[in-house]
């Protein structure tokens, strides 16, 4: 059994310790977007596929595909669901928030850059580095704090401070991120799991309003789990 593993997620490297440790040929995959990523264990290829046509000729190597991408990575698990009709395919995709009914949901990031300016002043935007250029126009003149993991490519407005640096977060340093900068709305994506949850427990503690974008529908029809131990049974299964 080898198994091509779509990662850049903690799910996906918890799956890959698994599958490892179960004696499955696993290889991982990451976008390369970050300048250090967590490795996980067991083989990883990193970059791009070239798309649906690239990913389908890579996939004359494996015999199965777990996409475990994070849910707002649409792009790479349209192309995997496209790409894998003769090829089984699971989807790993961790649990939704709750939501909190104190929560602003909103469906793109334009819409909760001009949901967080009519909440506040000085907004913290926890969004990821790529979706930063989408709230410039609606909070460009803005004290916004960006925290990102890595610098963005992106000249950034004089109003705006930049903290680079990587969960998991303790509810201590949410709480002081928030209060040192004053912050008055928080603006997150419906990332969901628990290694971000502490900033929404801090805004609740301070009483910070707080903007979730949405998770974007993917495609229709692929079997999908939402914990790391259904993803190991499916593989388990498929060797049996
Ligand atoms: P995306 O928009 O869905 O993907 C754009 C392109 O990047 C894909 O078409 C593919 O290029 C390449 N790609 C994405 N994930 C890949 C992977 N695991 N292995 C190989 N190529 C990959 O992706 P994204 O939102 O930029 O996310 C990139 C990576 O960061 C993903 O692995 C994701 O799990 C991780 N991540 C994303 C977020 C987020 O908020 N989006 C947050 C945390 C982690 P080709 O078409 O050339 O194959």
């Amino acid at each position: 059994m080898r198994l091509l593993l779509l990662g850049g997620t903690s799910e996906a490297r918890d799956l890959a310790t698994h599958l490892v440790e179960a004696g499955v040929d696993v290889t991982s995959s990451l976008a390369g977007r970050v300048a250090r990523p967590r490795l996980p264990v067991g083989k990883v290829r990193i970059g791009g596929f070239g798309g649906v046509r690239g990913l389908r000729a890579a996939l004359a190597d494996y015999d199965a595909v777990v996409d475990a991408t994070h849910p707002f990575a649409l792009g790479m698990t349209t192309n995997a669901a496209a790409a894998c009709a003769d090829i089984p395919l699971l989807r790993l995709e961790r649990p939704a928030w709750t939501p909190d009914p104190r929560w602003h949901y909103v469906d793109t990031h334009e819409d909760a850059a001009t949901v967080g300016r009519g909440l506040g002043q000085r907004p913290v935007l926890t969004v990821g580095r790529q979706e930063l250029a989408r709230f410039v126009p609606a909070l460009g003149t803005r004290a916004v704090l960006a925290r990102v993991v890595d610098t963005p490519d992106l000249a950034l407005p004089p109003t705006w401070e930049l903290v680079n640096s990587r969960g998991p977060y303790t509810l201590s340093s949410e709480l002081s991120l928030l209060s040192g900068h004053r912050a008055d709305v928080l603006v997150t994506k419906d990332s969901g799991g628990t290694h971000t949850w502490p900033k929404l427990e801090a805004a609740a503690t301070l009483g910070v309003e707080v903007v979730v974008v949405r998770r974007p529908p993917g495609p229709a029809g692929i079997p999908t789990v939402h914990h790391v131990a259904e993803a190991v049974a499916w593989v388990k299964e498929l060797t049996c």
